[in-house]
């Protein structure tokens, strides 16, 4: 019985690999230079099940950074540590409609009522992590194992890579600082921000951080409780509503699921109590969010019956 089931998922992955793969719209991102030269044909795509399973076809072994879903869990760690109210209160947790980098979007706010899934608002999100420097990194690192069941090694040079073109990351993290949004030094908040978002994982890895958002917070393989069941359902929120950024209204009328996408190619999406699942393909669109992961993932849940809104 689970064969037959676990034999069907696969075809399904295949099917939606199949479906997509010929497509070549969209780039890899350029303005980190490291990331413009990943292999732009890669292709991965990963579910992960209630018992902690993971499905995965194509390049489900190839590592990539992480990039911005590692502002999910960071947002994660800050709820477990100092509650909803620090993150609505000096984040915010509405859709600024605007791109993942915008200054703009904090100037209007004076660098409130933004989310922490946007830099401006993840960058703040990292300086609210209590402790010193290493401290917080030693969290945020612990946060990403527990999510996706194994450490995460980071790829120095990406990281390298984008510190010498983070100038805007850094002009954002000065501003939301200079309005109160966090206390911690504004450098050392994106040194930080950019060390997270060069960690590797593979697109099993991704299946198994939505995998745990998708049980309640439960990390279906490990078994142990990363977030608090009512700080999962806030952390699903904010993805609904911002996990796409300026698209995220569009994808929620087509997927109807919380999503998040990174710009090194990968893709989150959750399916509340059902499933986790994940796409890896480093081509994206104007919003930053992976092309083919996008369509072959939607193709996923509108065969599974997987929509929020059914
Ligand atoms: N590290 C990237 C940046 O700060 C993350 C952006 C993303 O994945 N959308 O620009």
């Amino acid at each position: 019985m689970g064969d037959i089931r676990s034999r069907g998922l696969n075809a399904l992955l295949l099917a939606a690999l199949k479906a997509h793969r010929d497509c070549t719209e969209g780039a890899p991102a350029d303005y980190i230079p490291a990331l413009a030269q990943v292999n732009p044909e890669l292709f991965a795509l990963a579910l992960c099940t209630p018992d902690g399973v993971v499905h995965a076809v194509g390049d489900a072994d190839h590592p990539f950074s992480i990039q911005s879903i590692s502002k999910v869990l960071t947002l994660a760690l800050v709820l477990r540590e100092s509650g909803a109210d620090l993150v609505i209160e000096r984040v915010g947790v509405n859709p600024t409609g605007r791109r993942f980098n915008s200054i703009e979007a904090v100037e209007e706010n004076c660098g409130r009522d933004l989310n922490p899934l946007v830099n401006a608002g993840a960058i703040a999100t990292v300086g609210l992590v209590e402790g010193t420097a290493a401290e917080v990194w030693a969290k945020i690192a612990a946060t990403h194992a527990g999510f996706a069941g194994r450490a995460l090694p980071v790829d120095e040079a990406i990281f390298a890579s984008e510190m010498e073109a983070n100038g805007r990351n850094r002009a954002v993290a000065h501003l939301m600082r200079s309005y109160g949004a966090f206390a911690r030094d504004a450098d050392e908040a994106v040194e930080l921000y950019t060390r997270q978002c060069a960690q590797l994982v593979t697109v099993r890895d991704l299946a198994m951080i939505a995998g745990t958002l998708a049980m309640r917070g439960r990390n279906p393989a490990t078994g142990v409780q990363m977030l608090a069941p009512t700080d999962v359902t806030g952390v699903l929120a904010v993805m609904t509503s911002a996990g796409l950024y300026e698209d995220s209204g569009e994808w929620l009328f087509r997927l109807g699921l919380p999503a998040k996408s990174g710009v090194g190619g990968g893709l989150i999406v959750v399916a509340p109590g059902r499933m986790g699942m994940a796409a890896f393909s480093p081509r994206l669109d104007a919003a930053g969010a992976s092309v083919r992961g996008m369509r072959a993932l939607t193709d996923v849940a509108q065969a599974l019956g997987a929509n929020l809104f059914v």
